[in-house]
């Protein structure tokens, strides 16, 4: 009898279509898996493939039962995952790190030049039929050559970040967790800690992963620390920012403008957030890019074949101890 895989979601490309000729293999087809139907579906299975979106917890894991070998998420962040649980079964947990690393790293200097550049307030100026012609006042930005980037999170992400924003003239500092002396002579690059960081910051970059460490990272008081002019770019994830903080900073003019792509409760934006213009919001989508998501399925696939055929896979995150 074939071994089987449920997958929660469709995925793009043919990945999922190859794991068919080796396993039996069941795809959610409808948009949200949600909770009940996910317990329902994991029963008996050897291999889940999983989004950032499910809590693939204990109890889904009871749900599943003692076939359950691999638990491949479609993401690099695996703060869904209780890692844990999955060690004392001896459940591999697998993510998608290195291919989405430039995409992400893209939208968050994207989303800066959107805030200091005003680009989303432009456009929904035009859209709301306010422009009435060129004039020197209107919707006046930032440069950013020869601000001050501060990236907090220096892994693959923050790297890239680095790199990019080193090439637009930007003077890059860092904070991370662990230091890395030989790269800072490479880039160029000086290490902060973090409240040094908030302060000398024109722009600051999130990209730490979420964890018992980084939740609420950044709340009031590291807001305050922060230059009246900074602009917050998030791609991490929502829980780093203490997000009721961070709105009423931007409303009180603590910091001058965010750039968020990922928030506390996905589902629930707050409408306060949505209200204000010195913010660009984008629906959790630094990785949508056809290369990195092609080569997250692909990264996804590989890891439960590789399990599920008695392999290690590459990405694996936990079972460290
Ligand atoms: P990574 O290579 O593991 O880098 C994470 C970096 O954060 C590492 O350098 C790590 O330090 C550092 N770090 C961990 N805890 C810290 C702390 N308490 N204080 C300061 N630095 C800390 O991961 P990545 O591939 O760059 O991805 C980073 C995160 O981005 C992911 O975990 C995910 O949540 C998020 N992400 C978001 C999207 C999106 O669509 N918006 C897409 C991909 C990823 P060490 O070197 O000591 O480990």
């Amino acid at each position: 009898m074939k071994q089987r895989v449920f997958v929660t979601h469709k995925l793009p490309g043919k990945e999922i279509d190859k794991l068919k000729e080796d396993f039996e293999v069941d795809v959610w087809s409808d948009k949200d898996i949600g909770r009940k139907d996910l317990i329902d579906k994991v029963k008996g299975v050897d291999g889940i493939i999983s989004l950032l979106t499910e809590k693939i917890d204990k109890e889904v894991m009871d749900a599943a039962g003692e076939n359950l070998k691999v638990i491949a998420n479609y993401a690099v962040g695996f703060d869904n995952v209780d890692c844990e649980e999955a060690d004392k079964r001896k459940i591999v947990v697998t993510n998608t790190p290195g291919v989405l690393t430039e995409s992400v790293a893209e939208h968050a200097i994207g989303l800066m030049f959107s805030v200091m550049k005003r680009i989303t307030e432009g456009d929904k100026f035009i859209r709301e039929g306010k422009f009435a012609g060129w004039e020197p006042d209107l919707l006046v930005g930032t440069g950013v050559r020869d601000k001050v980037l501060g990236v907090v999170g220096l892994g693959r992400i923050g790297r890239w970040t680095v790199k990019l924003a080193n090439s637009l003239g930007m003077k890059v500092i860092y904070h991370s967790r662990t230091r890395d002396e030989e790269y800072e002579e490479m880039e160029g690059v000086v290490y902060h800690s973090l409240e040094q960081l908030l302060e000398m910051s024109d722009v600051v970059s999130l990209s730490v992963p979420l964890h018992d460490d980084t939740k609420g990272m950044i709340g009031k008081k590291e807001l305050k620390l922060m230059k009246r002019s900074a602009v917050l770019i998030n791609t991490a994830r929502g829980g780093v920012v203490e997000e009721k903080d961070l709105i009423e900073a931007l409303k009180g003019g603590v910091i001058a403008g965010a750039g968020l792509d990922v928030f506390w409760d996905e589902s629930k934006i707050p409408v306060d957030l949505i209200k204000l213009q010195n913010v660009t919001l984008t629906p959790h989508i630094a990785s949508a890019t056809i290369e990195a998501r092609l080569s997250m399925a692909k990264l996804a696939v590989d890891s439960v074949r590789s399990v599920l055929l008695g392999r290690m896979p590459e990405m694996v995150v936990n079972m460290k101890k």
